[in-house]
Parts: C-alpha cells; sequence; structure tokens
C-alpha cells in the first residue's frame, strides 16, 4: 500500500523568489504548468541523524544538475545557477528547522496564462516545498509487481530522460492500475515489449551473479539512485553489472528483481505477474546492497561522504 501522507508540508516553501509560508505558495488557474503539465521536477532526499543534529542530504548537485538537464530539453529559463538552487535548499531547511528525515521537490513551471500549450515565448517560475518523508513504499516486505497494460511513453513522444511533470500521467496510470489490481507496483514495458521501468523507480534484476539493469535508451529516467547502486555494486560487492536491453520472462527467472528510487530506495521484489522471484525471500545481493545504500545516506560510510550535504541544525534553527 502507498505510504499515507497527512497534511505533510513543512511551514516555508521557497516561491517566485524568495520564501514565504508554503500555504501561500498557491498558483493562478490558468497557469500553462497546470494546464498541460508543462514544467519538470525533482525529488530529494534529506536523512536525519539526530546524534549529529544534522541532516544529510544525498547527491543535492546532481539532482540538481538533472533539474538543468530536463530544462535543457524543455527549453525552460532556469533563472538560478546550481550554486544557488542549493543555496536555497539549505536555507530552507534552517528556515523550516524540521528535525527528521525529509524530501525536497523544486520544480520549474510554465507561468504564463494564455491558451496554446508551448514551449516557446512563455515564462518560468522556480518553486521548491519540504516534506516530511519515511517510506515512499513499504521496503520491509516484498513488493507484489504486475506488468502494466499502460506502456511506457517513448522518449520521442514525451521526453523520459526528463523529469518532466506532464509525463507523470504515464506513471499514474499503471500505479493506479496496478494498486487497484491488489499489486503495490507497477513494471511497464516499452512498444517493443522489453522493461522500462517502475512507476517512480528504475529496475534492476540479478541473473546468474550479473547485476542488470535497462539502459538509458529504453525511455527511462536517468535515476541517480541507478546511478549509485551501479557504481556500489561494482566497486564494494565487485559485481559485474550490465545496461541493456532486457525482456519480459527473463524477469519471471530472475534470481533477485528490485526496483530503487530516491522514493523507494531499494526496494525488493517478492513476486511479479504472481511469479515468486527467487526463493521469495529478499535476496543476498539485494539485502547487502540495500543495506550499504541506507548506510551510505545516513553518513556512516566514510568513503562516500562525499555525496552528502551536511545541514547542521542547532536547536534554535527554526525562523518560524
Ligand atoms: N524513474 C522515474 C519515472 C522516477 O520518477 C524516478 C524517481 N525520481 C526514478 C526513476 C528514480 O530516479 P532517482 O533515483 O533519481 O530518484
Amino acid at each position: 500500500m502507498p505510504v499515507e501522507i497527512k497534511d505533510p508540508h513543512l511551514p516555508f516553501a521557497f516561491f517566485q523568489g524568495e520564501f514565504v509560508p508554503t500555504q501561500d505558495a498557491n498558483i493562478n488557474i490558468m497557469t500553462h504548468g497546470l494546464q498541460y503539465g508543462i514544467g519538470c521536477f525533482g525529488g530529494i532526499r534529506g536523512y536525519w541523524s539526530e546524534e549529529q543534529e544534522t541532516l544529510y542530504v544525498f547527491r543535492l548537485r546532481d539532482h540538481f544538475q538533472r533539474l538543468i538537464d530536463s530544462c535543457r530539453i524543455l527549453q525552460m529559463k532556469l533563472r538560478y545557477g546550481l550554486d544557488e538552487l542549493v543555496g536555497h535548499v539549505l536555507e530552507l531547511v534552517q528556515r523550516n528547522g524540521f528535525r527528521g528525515d525529509s524530501y525536497f521537490r523544486p520544480f520549474v513551471y510554465s507561468s504564463v496564462h494564455r491558451l496554446t500549450p508551448r514551449l516557446h515565448d512563455v515564462d518560468h517560475e522556480y518553486a521548491l516545498y519540504s516534506i516530511p518523508l519515511k517510506d515512499y513504499i513499504d521496503t520491509t516486505r516484498g513488493l507484489k509487481v504486475v506488468v502494466s497494460s499502460w506502456r511506457r511513453v517513448d522518449d520521442d513522444v514525451m521526453p523520459t530522460r526528463a523529469k518532466a511533470s506532464g509525463a507523470y500521467l504515464n506513471s499514474a496510470l499503471a500505479k493506479s492500475e496496478a494498486i487497484q489490481h491488489g499489486a503495490d507496483e507497477a513494471l511497464l514495458l516499452n512498444r517493443d515489449g522489453h522493461i522500462s521501468e517502475g512507476s517512480a523507480e528504475n529496475f534492476f534484476m540479478i541473473r546468474g551473479g550479473v547485476l542488470h539493469t535497462t539502459s538509458i535508451t529504453d525511455n527511462i529516467l536517468e535515476g541517480i539512485t541507478r546511478r549509485t547502486l551501479l557504481q556500489l555494486a561494482a566497486e564494494e560487492l565487485g559485481l559485474k553489472t550490465v545496461e541493456r536491453p532486457i525482456g519480459r520472462t527473463e524477469v519471471y527467472v530472475a534470481d533477485e528483481v528490485f526496483l530503487c528510487g530516491t522514493g523507494a530506495q531499494v526496494a525488493w521484489v517478492q513476486q511479479v505477474d504472481g511469479r515468486p522471484i527467487g526463493d521469495g525471500r529478499i535476496g543476498p545481493i539485494t539485502a547487502r546492497l540495500k543495506s550499504l545504500y541506507l548506510d551510505i545516506v545516513r553518513g556512516k560510510v566514510e568513503g562516500y561522504r562525499d555525496w552528502l550535504t551536511a545541514v547542521a541544525l542547532s536547536r534554535t534553527a527554526a525562523v518560524r
């Protein structure tokens, strides 16, 4: 089941060039970004360490680089550079003073109020908010995954390399179908029948001791967690890794399957289309990657501290 989040926002957001109460960060109903879904966004996690009184934000610059790349694909003008975007997050953390695991949602949207969906001759706005977030999906048990009847949009239909707002209709169709059929998550196929990804996660499987994932030309979002796990699997587990097209029934005979993403982290898959994966328990490689990943994001592994931006919060930090 998806994790229910009730009234989740933190008090301040960055909106139209300033920090304002989140409840006042609202847009006009005529806005292009809302009418046509013309926008792009990011999703970033911060992990709270009570001992250090510090929030560790994972691969912050890499997430903003992807947002900048999304803007290039969608011809969006982002008025802030990488350092400023990072600076807004640091200030937001201090202003909100929230001492717990957090999620940051930066986004850029077309802010004009006229008809005609288009990319040219429009204005853009940038906004950032944050919410408390623990699990996005329940990763304490194995996921039930079903292959979706909705195909993944092709990169030449809707750019999948951009984290484009409107393209999430494709994710929503697949996710709801999966949940409404009693599963936890969807696996989307490309038009050619090969695996693309989950509704908000990249796909991995282990076959014959080799870690496989779909290639970046398979209409996937180039996930930062995917990139992280590929590196860790090779460097820390000494695994051979392969990025290639993956057939549907290969998944049924895989030894281990997991999905990954900023939200999902490392989520092991217990069954696909009613077929148990491996022996129906979390596999050894998935378990090792999961615990290594969770240790790294929480600042417990010295060698990967470079991936973390540490934001120390003192008890008096919150400006309310
Ligand atoms: N694919 C899609 C469609 C996603 O929405 C996400 C979540 N951002 C991912 C993959 C995983 O990307 P990341 O690891 O960068 O969060």
